[in-house]
C-alpha cells in the first residue's frame, strides 16, 4: 500500500469521507438542529454514505486529473527510455528524435514543472549525443584515409559545418614553412599566411580570435564573404605543432561551436601526425638510401603504372638503362667509400638532367633505370644523349684528385618497339645498353626490337 500512492490516497479520502460522515450528524445538533431527527439512523446512514460518496468522487478526479497525466509522462519517458536502449536515437536524425520526445505540457503546477524538467534534460541529452555524433564522425571520416591532401581537405569542411563558418584554410607546417594544403572559400590564403598572424598562434600554441567590425576596411579580397570573424587555431599533437587552421565567418561564432571545434582539432592533429609519418615511410620504403633514387622493389611497381598509363592514353613511353663504364675500375682504385660517393653523385646529377615527370629508378649496383613518359623515339635519344654528356662531364673530387667516368646507356621506346609488357620494353633497352657496350662504351643506343 505505501508503495501505492493512489491506494493510499484512495484509503485517505475514503475514511476522511467517512469521518466527516459520521461527524456531521453532531455538528447540526451543535448548530442548533433537533437531535430527535439528527439522531435517526436514517439520517446518520445518509450522512456516512454521502461522506464516502465524496471520498470516491475524490479518487475518481484524482485518477482522473493527476493520474493521467502521470501516466502520459511516464509512457513519454519510457519511449525515449526505449529509444536511447535501441540506440535508434543515435542512427537517426537526433533533431527529429529530439522533438517526438518532447513532453507537452504547459501546466504550471509541480506535474508541469517537472515535465519542464525532464524536457531540459532531454534538450540536454541530446545536445551531449548530438556532440558525440558529431565527434564520431568526425573520427571516421579522419580514419577513412591516410592521405594528408584528402583527409585535411574533408576535415576541413567538416570543421567548417561544425561551427557554421562561411570558408577557412589548413596550413602544415614543414621546415620551418607553413604549406597550405586545403582551402575553402578563401580567395588568397596565401597572403593570410604571409602575415604573423598564424606564426603568432604556431609561437604561442593559442587560438587567436580575430575580429574587424564593420567600419574597418579589408584590404584585397581574401575571402568570397566579409570574413570579419576569424579563428586561427593551432594543430597540435603531443606538444608538437602541426600547423594551423584558420575558419572565418561573416558573423560571430558561437561559443558553444568554439568549444566543440577544439575537440575535433585534438583528433584531427592526431590524423595529421599519422599521415605525415606515414608518408614518410613510405617515401623511405620508396627510395634507395645510397643515391635517394626510387628503389627496384618501388621502380617496378612504377614501371607497370607507367606502362599501363601509356597503353591507356596512347601516349609513348621512353625506357633508358644506364650503366656506368668500368666502375668496377674506379671501386678497385680508390676503394668502395668513394665509388659510393661516385654513384650518389652520378645520381643527382641524372635526377638534375631529367624533366619534370620522368623517373629514375636504380634498377641495380651501378645501373640505373629511366623511364621517360611522353618521349617517342627522337625524344629519348636527345635525352639519353644529353645526360651521357653531363656525366661525362661530371668531376667527382676525392680529396685531391678528380674522379672523372662515363656511362654507356640504351634506349627503347614504346610503342615503336612492339613490346607486349614493360618486362620485353626492359628487356629491349637492355639489349641496346649490350649493344651500347659492346661498340666501345660511353654511347647511347637506340633500338626498337
Ligand atoms: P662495364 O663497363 O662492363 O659495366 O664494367 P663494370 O666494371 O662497370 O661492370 P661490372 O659489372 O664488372 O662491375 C660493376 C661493379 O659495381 C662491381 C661492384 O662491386 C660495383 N658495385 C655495385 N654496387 C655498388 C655499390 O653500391 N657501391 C660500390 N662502391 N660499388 C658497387
Ligand atoms: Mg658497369
Ligand atoms: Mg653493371
Amino acid at each position: 500500500m505505501k508503495k501505492n500512492i493512489f491506494v493510499k490516497l484512495s484509503v485517505y479520502m475514503m475514511g476522511f469521507g467517512l469521518f466527516v460522515g459520521v461527524l456531521f450528524p453532531f455538528i447540526v445538533v451543535l448548530l442548533g438542529g433537533s437531535p430527535d431527527t439528527t439522531y435517526r439512523f436514517s439520517f446518520i446512514f445518509v450522512s456516512i454514505v454521502a461522506g464516502l460518496v465524496v471520498g470516491v468522487v475524490n479518487i475518481l478526479f484524482a485518477r482522473l486529473f493527476i493520474e493521467r497525466k502521470i501516466s502520459k509522462l511516464s509512457v513519454y519517458m519510457n519511449s525515449v527510455n526505449e529509444k536511447l536502449s535501441s540506440s535508434t536515437i543515435l542512427k537517426n536524425d537526433l533533431e527529429a528524435d529530439h522533438e517526438e520526445c518532447m513532453v507537452c505540457d504547459d501546466s504550471t503546477d509541480k506535474i508541469g514543472e517537472s515535465t519542464r524538467a525532464f524536457n531540459s534534460l532531454l534538450d540536454t541529452l541530446c545536445l551531449q549525443l548530438n556532440k558525440n555524433k558529431r565527434i564520431r564522425d568526425f573520427s571516421n571520416l579522419l580514419n577513412s584515409d591516410l592521405e594528408l591532401n584528402t583527409i585535411t581537405n574533408k576535415a576541413l569542411r567538416q570543421l567548417i559545418d561544425s561551427i557554421g563558418a562561411k570558408g577557412g584554410a589548413l596550413a602544415v607546417e614543414e621546415k620551418g614553412e607553413l604549406n597550405l594544403i586545403a582551402t575553402y572559400h578563401m580567395i588568397n590564403a596565401e597572403q593570410i599566411l604571409e602575415s604573423k598572424i598564424p606564426w603568432e598562434t604556431l609561437k604561442n600554441s593559442k587560438r587567436q580570435y580575430l575580429h574587424i567590425p564593420e567600419h574597418v576596411k579589408i584590404d584585397g579580397l581574401l575571402a568570397t564573404y566579409r570574413p570579419s570573424h576569424t579563428l586561427v587555431e593551432p594543430i597540435i599533437y603531443k606538444d608538437i605543432l602541426l600547423g594551423i587552421i584558420i575558419l572565418s565567418n561573416d558573423t560571430a561564432f558561437e561559443d558553444s561551436g568554439l568549444e566543440h571545434i577544439e575537440m575535433l582539432i585534438n583528433n584531427l592533429g592526431m590524423a595529421i601526425n599519422n599521415s605525415l609519418a606515414h608518408e614518410q615511410l613510405t617515401r623511405l620504403a620508396a627510395k634507395d638510401p645510397l643515391t635517394n633514387l626510387y628503389n627496384r622493389r618501388y621502380g617496378l611497381k612504377r614501371m607497370k603504372e607507367e606502362y599501363s598509363r601509356s597503353l591507356r592514353n596512347k601516349i609513348p613511353l621512353g625506357v633508358a638503362m644506364l650503366d656506368i663504364d668500368h666502375f668496377k675500375k674506379v671501386n678497385d682504385t680508390y676503394g668502395h667509400l668513394v665509388g659510393d660517393k661516385v654513384l650518389s653523385e652520378m645520381a643527382l646529377a641524372l635526377q638534375e638532367s631529367l624533366r619534370e615527370g620522368d623517373i629514375a629508378i636504380r634498377y641495380g649496383g651501378e645501373e640505373f633505370l629511366v623511364l621517360l613518359p611522353g618521349a617517342a623515339e627522337k625524344d629519348c635519344i636527345i635525352l639519353a644523349e644529353r645526360v651521357r654528356r653531363i656525366i661525362e662531364e661530371l668531376v667527382v673530387t676525392h680529396t685531391s684528385q678528380q674522379i672523372k667516368f662515363t656511362i654507356s646507356v640504351g634506349v627503347t621506346s614504346f610503342p615503336h618497339c612492339d613490346a607486349s609488357s614493360i618486362e620485353d620494353l626492359v628487356a629491349c633497352a637492355d639489349k641496346a645498353l649490350y649493344a651500347a657496350k659492346q661498340n666501345g662504351r660511353n654511347r647511347v643506343i637506340y633500338l626498337n626490337k
